[in-house]
């Protein structure tokens, strides 16, 4: 709950400083080279009605999914606002199967930072469209692009969807060009630090008045494309804001144990450890998979083991053991 609300913060101290990918424009971003003529928009107060027109993988920068597959967006792991003056955006490079100069810092300090720092550097879970913005009093019928995090908008809109799919058999996928569906997303007002926002707040599915054709596939952008994978030493230069890589091991192991720095003395891994296997016998009072399941449902948010959760979430996805928890439609 504690650390659920400084999330909800964090997201709202970048928009209240205007840090969406939209508008940012120093230090590092998650995309780079976007085509022209395609913007970002940001939801409205009230009713927001959305098509989500697929986009082809082009390559393979997207994480587990592969290229030539269809997809209705794209889901990556950023470290956000990290770096000197908290200005870089990084792609996460462990969902490659890489090491990554972040979540290894993190991990090697882990005893040394304070419960917000090691927030803030971990990776959080973003979420890109593209999307025609319906709304009666926005005229602009072209493709948009559309940012959020995985928990305020894919999660809801993915739990909306199983809920119909439970209901109706016959029910299609939403982002189908030809026989999709719309989709009605409330925004609700918030005000944090004096500064006014809208929080996606309920979904529904709703029947299109016009559908599009499967060509409209081409004219969306493939997020894949623009992604801005650094290398490591790449990523350790702008991190650690230095010219050139310190004393780090080379060699390209897996991560379970690349993590050799200054934590791994064996009182501190018998800490970790003694740590692991306690939270290993923990299971979800609401019935989900404990350590998986970790932020996906409203629960989580007033839920007394939701710190230990994420632990064990971080555990494994810096392990590279989560699953594939994000198949299309
Ligand atoms: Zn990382």
């Amino acid at each position: 709950m504690k650390g659920k609300k400084r999330d909800y913060r964090e997201d709202l101290m970048d928009e209240a400083v205007d840090r969406s990918e939209g508008s940012f424009s120093k230090g590092t971003r998650v995309l780079t080279n976007l085509p022209e003529g395609y913007e970002f928009v940001k939801l409205q107060k009230g009713n927001n009605l959305l098509d989500i027109i697929p986009f082809e993988i082009k390559s393979s920068n997207y994480p587990k999914k592969d290229k030539g597959r269809i997809a209705y967006h794209l889901f990556i792991n950023v470290h956000r606002f990290v770096g000197p003056g908290e200005q870089h955006n990084f792609v996460c490079l462990t969902q490659y199967g890489k090491k990554c100069p972040v979540c290894e810092f993190l991990q090697a300090n882990k005893s040394k930072l304070s419960e917000d720092e090691a927030k803030k550097l971990k990776p959080k879970q973003r979420v890109y469209y593209n999307v025609i913005v319906l709304t009666d009093n926005i005229k602009n019928k072209k493709i948009s692009l559309l940012e959020s995090s995985y928990f305020e908008f894919e999660s809801k809109l993915k739990e909306e969807f199983q809920y119909k799919l439970n209901e109706n058999n016959g029910i299609v996928p939403f982002s189908d060009p030809e026989e999709g569906l719309s989709v009605m997303v409330r925004g609700s007002e918030r005000v944090f630090l004096g500064r006014t926002s809208i929080e996606p707040k309920k979904f529904d599915f709703v029947e299109r008045k016009n559908q599009h054709s499967e060509n409209i596939i081409d004219e969306a952008v493939s997020f894949d494309e623009f992604l801005n994978v650094l290398s490591y030493e790449e990523m350790f230069s702008l991190f650690h804001g230095v010219g050139e890589i310190e004393d780090v091991e080379e060699e390209d192991d897996d991560s379970e144990e690349e993590v050799k720095q200054a934590a791994d003395h064996p009182e501190e891994r018998k800490r970790r450890e003694k740590t692991r296997s306690s939270i290993a016998s923990i299971e979800c009072p609401e019935g989900h998979v404990f350590g998986k399941d970790y932020d996906n449902y409203t629960a989580c948010e007033e839920c007394k083991k939701w710190k230990s959760c994420m632990e064990k979430f971080e555990t494994s996805f810096n392990n590279d053991e989560e699953e594939d928890e994000d198949d299309e439609e």
